[in-house]
């Protein structure tokens, strides 16, 4: 037998990192049902509550009635409908760039702008916390392949010194698993002085940060001679899926012509992008919903202070617990779960060994009584993780 996938399984449980799918019974929102048992969520990452926004559904039924489901082929065949256009149309004037490109997922148009801008020869250098989609692109150009110290402007220009070719610097606008945000007003200096381009993933910052949810560098005032290269993901605060780069006419030109994951995938289904139409008009107008998830997450800051908890240096809804070890990160979890709430578990290999975590996430349909819930609860159980396990 030359595949020991038993071994494998066993070992990774053994070591506390055995992966399970809680299964979801309702649709996204504060309050879900999982495996049968009704629960209070803090782990979506629908940090706006637009997910089953009934206008958004609304967008999404009369796209799938005008358009139908499928998207058929390729954008460069037959797939590329007027509502993608439409939505790309919209993107661009919402990032304020002369064009944007629309992606089935955020892993994708990562895949696709770090592979058509680099190659042998290049060179990509990335935040050592970056998500893994950007890792893995970084990996797939064949370009030379460094990680720097997490927002770390001098170790960034230490490797700018010694790179070749192009130079694309990469980071995500909103750390994904500690919520900090990018240092990009130093980091998109030092890129300047070497005629490197950054691109920014601001999956999490969209539609959180920033007076219209332009997200990271709308809060930072940058614009597209700093961050050439600008991705979202749809999947989060906008509420529906998929992605979108943004950036100038030659870039996204480059892109259709030259990027493997565009070209060679079917165009996501119309009826998405019309209620994508819909999501983005409510993320720009209805700012309340910024206003309140900031309320929450000062108030969670706040909360959590006067428990002792060990949090991160984050002003987002993403609001991570530092625990350490991983089978206490999982107690913490259970302890939550058994009294009615759901907050996920992030262990290694998706964060650094020994930075075991629990990620609080805070949405605008967060209720302020049901984050005072999240609070007591975590007063009770936090005594119960520390010392022995
Ligand atoms: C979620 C996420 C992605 C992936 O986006 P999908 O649309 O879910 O594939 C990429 N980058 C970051 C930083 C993310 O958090």
């Amino acid at each position: 037998m030359s595949f020991d996938l038993a071994s494998r399984l066993a070992e990774r449980r053994a070591a506390d990192l055995f992966r399970l799918r809680p299964l979801l019974q309702t649709p996204q929102g504060p309050l879900v049902q999982v495996d049968g048992q009704k629960l209070l969520a803090f782990c979506s990452n629908d940090y706006l509550g637009l997910a089953s926004h009934p206008e958004v559904i609304r967008a999404l039924r009369t796209g799938a009635e005008r358009w139908g489901v499928g998207g058929g082929a390729s954008h460069l065949v037959i797939g590329h409908g007027a509502p993608h256009h439409e939505l790309e149309q919209a993107l661009a004037e919402f990032t304020g760039r002369p064009r944007a490109l629309l992606f089935s997922t955020g892993y994708m148009a990562n895949l696709a702008a770090v592979t058509a801008l680099v190659g042998q020869g290049d060179t990509v250098l990335e935040d050592r916390l970056n998500h893994a989609s950007l890792l893995d692109a970084g990996l797939l150009s064949g370009a030379r392949f460094s990680r720097y110290l997490h927002n770390d402007a001098v170790s960034l220009a230490n490797r700018l010194r010694k790179a070749s070719g192009n130079c694309l610097v990469v980071t995500d606008g909103v750390f994904s698993m500690d919520g900090d945000l990018a240092e990009l007003p130093g980091l998109c200096s030092e890129a300047r002085l070497k005629d490197a381009w950054v691109m920014v993933d601001d999956a999490h910052g969209f539609g959180t940060l920033g007076a219209t949810g332009g997200g990271v560098v709308e809060h930072f005032g940058l614009g597209p001679d700093d961050v050439p290269v600008l991705v979202g993901t749809l999947g989060k605060a906008f509420g529906t899926a998929g992605a979108f780069v943004a950036g100038s006419e030659e870039l996204i030109e480059t892109l259709i012509q030259f990027a493997r994951p565009y070209i060679y995938t079917t165009s996501q289904s119309p009826a998405l992008a019309c209620a994508t139409l819909k999501s983005l008009q409510l993320l720009r107008d209805e700012s309340w919903r910024r206003e309140h998830l900031q309320r929450l997450i000062r108030r969670f800051r706040e909360g959590a202070a006067g428990i002792g908890l060990s949090l991160m240096d984050s002003p987002t809804p993403i609001q991570p617990i530092l625990v350490g070890d991983s089978a206490r990160a999982l107690k913490l979890s259970a302890l939550l779960r058994a009294r009615g709430l759901l907050v996920g578990a992030i262990r290694p290999p998706t964060v650094p060994a020994g930075s075991a975590r629990l990620r609080v996430t805070l949405s605008a349909a967060h209720s302020e009584e049901q984050l005072e819930q999240l609070l007591e609860a975590l007063a009770e159980c936090w005594p119960q993780v520390q010392g022995d396990v």
